[in-house]
């Protein structure tokens, strides 16, 4: 879950990326694709931890597989606040909130 802390760091951080290369739908979409991006270091780092290539060997750590998901979680907050604004915090919340009574439904 994130904090209002860190949504506020999120929200500093949408500002940042609009100041800097605006807020067009070219630009919406490279947050988005930020996001598929980083899921795909997370494969990487996983595969690397796993060592499932032979000619590499073992070369990330689940630490670093740890770091990529942080990456993910980031990209991803940042591009729900760019599109939900200012409920960004509210959608997760009744994101998670519907997900947990749907699985808690499952659990008993
Ligand atoms: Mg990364």
């Amino acid at each position: 879950m994130i904090n209002p802390a860190q949504w506020a760091t999120i929200h500093r951080l949408v500002d940042w990326l609009d100041r800097e290369n605006g807020r067009s739908p070219h630009e919406v979409s490279m947050r988005l694709l930020k996001l598929v991006e980083e899921s795909g270091e997370v494969a990487q780092a996983y595969i690397g931890m796993t060592g499932q290539n032979p000619r590499k060997g073992v070369t990330h750590t689940a630490a670093d597989v740890a770091d990529e998901l942080c990456d993910v979680i980031l990209s991803a907050a940042v591009a729900l606040a760019t599109i939900a604004d200012t409920n960004a915090e509210a959608t997760l919340n009744a994101k998670l909130t519907k997900v947990a009574a749907r699985a808690e439904a499952v659990a008993q």
